[in-house]
């Protein structure tokens, strides 16, 4: 097939303009994006190869090999990975095909600090290269495809790329960097290897570069020959806690993650007993973009003694802690665990239940001990750990002290009271933790229901968010403490009330129960009962539903959901 030309996918475009822009302080990350990816690309042939073992070629050394050229002025980034076929080259390089993407872009506002930020949120990947380089040429061959079904993909970075077939020897992905005037200091064997150490020293296969020549005695260049690693080539989560810097800890996460910020939080253990395993579990910083889509990364790689079984392992987290990015290695799985085994697997339910304990140990010494990062955590992924209650019922203890909410004691938005907190201000009499839901916060905060409360003094949870609604009908009760909707039932305040106010009501009601009849027949079905209630001090006349009854916002809810 001869040489054709196709158009970059609008957001690709957009992508790399921005990247360019916003990336240039920190240009030489697209080395740390690149060995990330022909180490992905290794991964994913041991993996295949448990099952093909004839993929290996005769070649198993996985490895990435660094070169540059002075000349020429290219640097040469090769693997002997997995490799490419062309419409895998066309779908990975080329398009960015995950769901959100549109939306994602669109909320990009021109402005390249603000911009910047949001280009983490999606991961920076291949096309970093483009910082550095004004030319990329990518040859790769797959796995197992016959030599001369090799594909060459050429691209300047602006509109559109070439693609080619072409004959390549070994199997695996090379990249030749065609650097931009002024970016020489790239071409240079002490810079490179600086660049590798710092950012990619946690990547479990060599990294090779040519050996340094030597000097004799007598001060003469001795040259050296072949290549030598220059990375510590061990996987770094068996390496001991101690051995790890924290700098290491979070180069690793920003390839796990494929993550271009740094980690909140981390926990790393090595798990002895019914099931051996080695957890080293991130929570981010800042929630990816497509956090609520269907089809959205989830971010456990699966590890069966050190070899990389899968991406996404989705079983090994629960759903309401998606957010978690790392890896598990098992010491126990079989090595040709699939999805449907991990779906059915006791030994699986035990690693989870085991890395959920650590997720949330955590978070809770985040809480405890570094309460800004906890408030940036919650910001970012509050909603989601929210569904824990309901979906997890053995932690929902530990998940409910986690939870934050806005409360009437500070009548503002932002979410920081615990139920603790609550409990702790609670009046005396006080017997319930009331709150309110809201289709959004105003409406919670605004609420007639509230107006006996704020009169009384007694705290009202104000909750807005859409997940609300289940968390409450989830978590019904808190250390002994019932969570009471204000809008719900009959309230009981008599505790509140002095002598004369309880006259008072009585002689309210028998004053008004002409009233209520007339409200009641004119009303007839469409009202389970009309009664004389206490609960407001400004407004006439509110609704209410019985506790046992679904609240106003939750059929609203429903509704819209199309129920
Ligand atoms: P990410 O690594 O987050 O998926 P990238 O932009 O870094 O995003 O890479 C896009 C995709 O291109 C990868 O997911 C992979 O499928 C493919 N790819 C990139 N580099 C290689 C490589 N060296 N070998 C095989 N596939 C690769
Ligand atoms: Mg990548």
């Amino acid at each position: 097939m001869s040489k054709e030309t196709l158009g970059f996918q609008a957001e690709v475009k957009q992508l790399l303009q921005l990247m360019i822009h916003s990336l240039y302080s920190n240009k030489e990350i697209f080395l740390r994006e690149l060995i990330s990816n022909a180490s992905d690309a290794c991964d994913k042939l041991r993996f295949e190869a448990i099952h093909h073992g004839d993929l290996y070629e005769g070649d198993g050394d996985l490895n990435i090999k660094l070169a540059f050229d002075k000349e020429a002025r290219t640097i040469t980034l090769s693997d002997n990975g997995i490799g490419m076929s062309r419409d895998e080259v066309i779908a990975n390089i080329g398009t960015i095909a995950r769901s959100g993407t549109k939306e994602f872009f669109s909320k990009l506002t021109g402005d390249a600090q603000k911009d910047s930020h949001l280009i983490g949120q999606f991961g920076v990947g291949f096309y970093s290269a483009f910082i550095v380089a004004d030319k990329v040429t990518l040859t790769t061959r797959r796995a197992g495809a016959p030599a001369d079904q090799a594909v060459r993909w050429e691209s300047g970075g602006e509109g559109d790329f070439t693609l080619e077939e072409v004959s390549k020897a070994s199997r695996g992905t090379e990249i030749v960097l065609h650097l931009k005037e002024g970016e020489d200091e790239f071409l240079d064997d002490w810079r490179l290897r600086g660049i590798i150490r710092k950012y990619s020293d946690h990547i479990s296969l060599p990294i090779l570069m040519a050996k340094q020549p030597t000097y004799d005695n007598d001060g003469n260049v001795v040259p050296a020959e072949g290549l030598e690693p220059v990375n510590q080539a061990n996987a770094l989560w068996t390496r001991n806690k101690s051995d790890i810097t924290d700098e290491q800890y979070k180069e690793f996460y920003k390839h796990v993650a494929h993550d271009f910020d740094e980690p909140l939080a981390w926990s790393h253990a090595r798990i002895e007993g019914r099931q051996e395993y080695t957890e080293l579990l991130f929570i981010p910083k800042r929630a990816p973009f497509d956090l609520y889509e269907r089809d959205r990364r989830n971010g456990i790689k699966l590890y069966v003694k050190r070899v990389f079984i899968m991406e996404d392992a989705e079983k090994l987290m629960p759903q309401y802690l998606r957010f978690v990015r790392g890896v598990i290695d098992s010491a126990d799985l079989p090595l040709n665990v699939s999805r449907e085994i991990l779906q059915a697997s006791r030994e699986v339910e035990t690693i989870k239940s085991g890395c959920v304990k650590k997720v949330l140990g955590v978070l809770e010494d985040l809480a405890e001990n570094k309460p800004e990062d906890y408030a940036v955590f919650w910001e970012q992924f509050g909603k989601v750990l929210k569904e824990g209650t309901g979906e997890d019922f053995a932690n929902k203890e530990r998940i409910a002290k986690l939870l934050r909410f806005a409360s009437t004691l500070a009548d503002t938005e932002a979410q920081t009271v615990t139920l603790a907190d609550y409990i702790g201000r609670m009046k005396e009499g006080q017997d319930k933790i009331y709150y309110i839901t809201g289709d959004t916060f105003a409406a919670a905060q605004h609420s007639p229901h509230l107006e006996i409360f704020r009169k009384k003094g007694i705290e009202v949870l104000l909750l807005a968010d859409r997940v609300d609604e289940w968390l409450v009908s989830s978590l019904t009760e808190f250390d002994g403490k019932q969570l009471q909707s204000v809008a719900k039932g009959e309230l009981d305040l008599s505790a509140f009330e002095d002598e004369a106010e309880k006259q008072q009501q009585e002689a309210a009601a028998a004053e008004l129960a002409d009233v209520i009849e007339k409200f009641k027949t004119t009303l007839g079905d469409k009202v389970k009962d009309v009664r004389v209630t206490h609960r407001l001090t400004d407004s006439p006349a509110c609704l209410v539903v019985d506790n046992f009854d679904m609240s106003a916002n939750l059929e609203r809810l429903l509704k819209q959901a199309g129920q």
